[in-house]
């Protein structure tokens, strides 16, 4: 849908809920369903006849509202009308879209550094159910093909660009146009972007998933998620049926919060780049720092693609520390501002040690193999004064 107004007026207004059925509660919908003016009506609305809402678990107002604005900013200035439906977490959105999508014998195709949640979903919960796990390097877009061409199996690929933690990133557009080929779903995490600075879309991606626990809320109280899809009667009848019948659904009062973050999404987003990109090139420059991993260096192994698909560069990066886990440990407990926790995308600067905190329980070899190096330090910068993180950082080295 062609949008009349830049993308930060956008974020900002309000849209209107569409739908006439009376909340049986007032607003922030805080109702579990919905009345009816007369069994007519019932009859209309539960036959698809009129528009209007049911019950909470189905749909509610203030979530449809926010799931449509999510849905307008992954498709903002395309000619497409994606849909979106809302979650009760990131982890539910992905877990919704492969109940959904997959079934027995069926293959994902993925890479080995996603979010840690997702890896554990497909190998605990979908190899189990007989959906197999298949994980490549997807950079290699030569072996993607190869592995797509002699298994028709895969009916799923799922990726993250920039992935954690060396914000490696994939050409979208390649690896869309190979998956189309082999006739296999494209899903991709685009949490760490934000539509603001990423949209799949254009490349042909068919699933597009937030985290929205993290930039689109923003602010760190809640935990939420989305699914948007572009083939808008797929995910009207069998994502949205997937949803309601394994429960998945977000609550009004996580979505209003969602809403509330994505008025500032321009502005927080505009501020985390200026900021990482100062922090990259500060610690670029500090000599206990080894290596600094943020795509928007030009020293970042995906520079160029990322330059291609992302009109910034995030907020997130992560450098190496020398010395190991011993500096590691020993830096986070010297940080003062910074605070250490384990999610990202809030307005303050957050600061994570993984092989002393996230990846704690995990053989070193398989973390190494994961570019989780000992000194490796993951950083989700925040929106504060830039001189304050650098300050932190740099008395903490
Ligand atoms: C946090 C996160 C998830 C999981 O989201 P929840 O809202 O915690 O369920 C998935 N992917 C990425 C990239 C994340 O950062």
């Amino acid at each position: 849908m062609q949008e009349n107004k830049k993308i930060g007026s956008f974020c900002v207004h309000e849209l209107k809920d569409k739908k006439t059925t009376k909340p049986h509660q007032l607003p922030i919908y805080a109702t579990s369903s919905f009345e009816f003016e007369n069994i007519d009506q019932g009859i209309d609305i539960f036959s698809g006849k009129e528009k209007g809402h049911v019950y909470g678990r189905y749909g509610n107002p203030t979530i449809e509202v926010v799931a449509e604005k999510v849905a307008r900013l992954e498709g903002f200035g395309m000619d497409i009308e994606p849909e979106a439906i809302l979650f009760s977490s990131g982890m539910s959105a992905i877990s919704t879209l492969m109940m959904a999508t997959l079934k027995s014998g069926d293959k994902i195709l993925s890479q080995g550094n996603l979010y840690g949640g997702t890896t554990e979903l497909f190998a605990k919960i979908l190899q189990p159910l007989g959906i197999e796990l298949i994980m490549t390097n997807l950079k290699q877009l030569d072996k993607v093909e190869e592995i797509l061409s002699k298994d028709p199996m895969i009916k799923m690929l799922y990726f993250e660009t920039p992935a954690n933690p060396s914000l490696a990133c994939i050409d979208l557009e390649k690896l869309s146009a190979i998956a189309k080929k082999y006739n296999c779903y494209t899903a991709i995490d685009n949490t760490f972007c934000t539509p603001y600075l990423q949209q799949p879309f254009k490349y042909g991606i068919d699933f597009i998933i937030h985290s929205t626990t993290k930039y689109l809320n923003g602010h760190g109280n809640s935990i939420s998620g989305a699914l948007v899809g572009k083939d808008k009667t797929l995910m009207r009848t069998k994502i949205w049926t997937a949803m309601k019948l394994i429960g998945t659904n977000c609550n009004p009062w996580d979505a209003w919060l969602i809403n509330n973050g994505i008025k500032t999404l321009e502005l927080r987003m505009d501020r985390h780049c200026s900021n990482a990109m100062a922090v990259a090139r500060f610690l670029e420059k500090h000599p206990r720092v080894i290596k600094v991993n943020y795509p928007g260096l030009e020293s970042h192994e995906d520079h160029a693609i990322a330059l291609k698909q992302m009109s910034a560069f995030g907020g997130m990066l992560s450098f190496e520390i020398e010395g190991g886990v011993e500096a590691g440990i020993q830096f986070m407990n010297n940080i003062k501002m910074c605070v250490l926790a384990p999610t990202l995308g809030n307005v303050d600067t957050l600061i994570l040690h993984p092989a002393s905190m996230s990846h704690l329980n995990i053989p070193r070899e398989v973390r190494l193999r994961n570019g989780i190096t000992d000194g490796l330090i993951r950083l989700s910068i925040g929106i504060e004064n830039q001189e304050d993180i650098i300050a932190d950082l740099e008395q903490a080295l």
